[in-house]
């Protein structure tokens, strides 16, 4: 399980030094070519075991920005995680 980024990110920084398994790459490093910020599906671990809530999307400032990715794309699921494809944080 993960969270994602998606395309209204400000490429503002915020959330790469927050993530305690460096799951967060910039546009430069996306493997997939695409110019957004990316998070690796198997490593990211929702922050379970490191913060209450996933810490990228509590530092993010652009709302709706950080989604709950599709339940098995990783290996770590958050037990009161969002429906995929909603926002992380809800303002
Ligand atoms: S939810 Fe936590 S582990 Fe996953 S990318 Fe965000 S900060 Fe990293
Ligand atoms: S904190 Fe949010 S807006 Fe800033 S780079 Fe990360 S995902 Fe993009």
């Amino acid at each position: 399980m993960a969270v994602k980024i998606t395309d209204i990110c400000i490429s503002c920084d915020a959330c790469l030094d927050e993530c305690p398994v460096e799951a967060i790459v910039d546009n430069d490093e996306n493997p997939t070519g695409e110019d957004v910020y990316y998070v690796y599906a198997d490593k990211c671990v929702e922050c379970v075991g490191h913060n209450d809530a996933p810490a990228c999307a509590d530092a993010c400032p652009t709302e709706g920005c950080i989604q709950w990715d599709e339940v098995g794309s990783g290996s770590i699921e958050k037990e009161d995680r969002g429906e995929p494809n909603t926002p992380v944080v809800e303002d």
